[in-house]
């Protein structure tokens, strides 16, 4: 379990995160977005003992991060942003390095399953500085995972990775989800969507929502509404305002939607649909918008 406790970090006069408090338990994947400079880096630097918070402190699995920080480092693998240092050495003797490092017992069986997981067998005696941004973004986590621990912190994980990096990336989170504790930050919203079950939002240092991913989406004022792709919308827009269910409709980028009154709005559309016998293109109900609902909790709060 990770306990963040009144967390925070002054660089000189300025608050960069400003008494953050959570918790997080097995099984949670921990989506933690934020605009540019909501101090993310800066949270999960506390978290994993490379920077002293100004105040509070951090607890993985109940060792202090200060106090007892060595058993606390024992339990999280870290990802931190970026490439990994070391870039004159080769990917195998950098992975021997942090076994060595992190005195795992069978160092060679450790390499061999993180250099399979992240399918590092072509790379081994190449240089990290000479790898592509995705390699070393592998290199970065096939460290993170080397010792099996149960803590995960992530920052940026699928950075600089292309589309098939980044699904390969995310079906690892996903297959360690079940008995670990990951904290990803991102400002993905498809890949939190895609692997967290919570979400924490942060703008500077401070904690906006924290809720579930379809919780977020049901934030939206689009949840729920219907949207038709059709020809003369604004035709349509007025026959459907009739309606009792329909609290307002709206034209944008040549789609109408709906926005519901009550319950039943789709049946009621599809209704007045099928009887006028409109040519539609496309008729939808819509979950939510996660961009909106972040574009809205964040508006005000740019860095
Ligand atoms: P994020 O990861 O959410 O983009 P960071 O944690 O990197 O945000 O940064 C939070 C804020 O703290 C930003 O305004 C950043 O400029 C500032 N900051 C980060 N590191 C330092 C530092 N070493 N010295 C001074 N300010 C810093």
């Amino acid at each position: 379990m990770i306990e963040a406790i009144d967390l925070r970090k002054e660089y000189g006069g300025f608050t960069a995160v400003d008494d953050l408090s959570f918790t997080v338990e097995p099984g949670q994947v921990l989506g933690f977005l934020g605009p540019n400079g909501a101090g993310k880096s800066t949270t999960m630097k506390m978290l994993t003992g490379f920077l002293a918070p100004t105040a509070g402190t951090a607890r993985i699995n109940g060792h202090d991060i200060g106090s007892d920080s060595l058993a606390a480092r024992r339990c999280m693998g870290y990802l931190p942003e970026g490439a990994p240092s070391y870039g004159e050495m080769t990917v195998g003797a950098f992975l021997d390095f942090v076994a060595r490092a992190r005195e795992i017992d069978n160092p060679a069986a450790a390499r061999g399953a993180a250099v399979e997981r992240l399918a590092l067998g072509g790379v081994l005696h190449q240089s990290i500085e000479t790898l592509s941004k995705g390699f070393r973004r592998r290199v970065g986590l096939a460290q993170a995972i080397l010792h099996d621990p149960q803590v995960l912190i992530l920052d940026e994980p699928t950075d600089g990775l292309d589309p098939n990096q980044k699904h390969e990336v995310r079906r690892l989170i996903e297959d360690m989800s079940s008995d670990k504790i990951i904290v990803i930050s991102t400002h993905i919203l498809e890949e939190v969507e895609a692997v967290c079950n919570r979400v924490m939002v942060i703008a500077h240092g401070r904690m906006l929502a924290d809720d579930t991913p379809a919780g977020m989406v049901a934030r939206s004022r689009y949840h729920n509404a219907v949207t038709l792709v059709l020809d003369a919308p604004e035709q349509a827009a007025s026959v459907l305002s009739e309606l009792p269910q329909v609290r307002k409709a709206e034209i944008r980028d040549g789609e109408l939607t709906v926005f519901p009154a009550s319950e039943g709005l789709l049946p009621a559309v599809s209704r007045v649909v099928a009887e006028r016998g409109w040519d539609v293109a496309e008729l939808r109900l819509e979950a939510g918008r996660f961009d909106e609902v972040f574009r809205e909790i964040t508006k005000g709060e740019a860095a």
